[in-house]
């Protein structure tokens, strides 16, 4: 089940060059940039360049070569930021429920400091 895609969404616009953003990476697949208003001393957002709403939908549709890009540059991003030696978080809201605001899939990327127990 592929969800209604809403092309005017802000990530969209990121991804289409008419909004700005801080670039981590892209790749063929992903786009990485710093989160506009950062809970944590590294927030990063990946996201990938498919118009998929939420993890849900990309999980359930994506082909395979792009679930595979965009998890290895989830990992690349980590390293970029350099917060992978002293360990990250990363997660996604996924839906109303969880409170995703963007519906644009996009997994959030923690770090560059003690993170404590999950955050809300
Ligand atoms: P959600 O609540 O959907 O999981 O997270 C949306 C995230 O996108 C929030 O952390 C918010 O700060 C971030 N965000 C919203 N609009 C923009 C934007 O225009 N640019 C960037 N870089 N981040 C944004």
């Amino acid at each position: 089940h592929k969800q209604p895609y809403d092309e005017g969404n802000i990530f969209a616009r990121i991804l289409r060059g008419e909004l700005p953003c801080r670039k981590v990476l892209e790749t063929d697949h992903a786009l990485a940039f710093h989160d506009i208003n950062p809970v944590a001393a590294v927030h990063v957002l990946v996201i990938p360049k498919g118009a998929y709403v939420s993890w849900d939908d990309f999980a359930a549709t994506a082909p395979e070569a792009e679930i595979a890009g965009f998890v290895r540059a989830i990992g690349e991003t980590a390293r970029l930021v350099g917060a992978e030696p002293g360990g990250y978080r990363i997660l996604a809201n996924s839906g109303k429920r969880a409170g995703q605001e963007v519906p644009h899939l996009h997994v959030h990327l923690f770090g560059g400091q003690p993170l404590g127990p999950m955050l809300a």
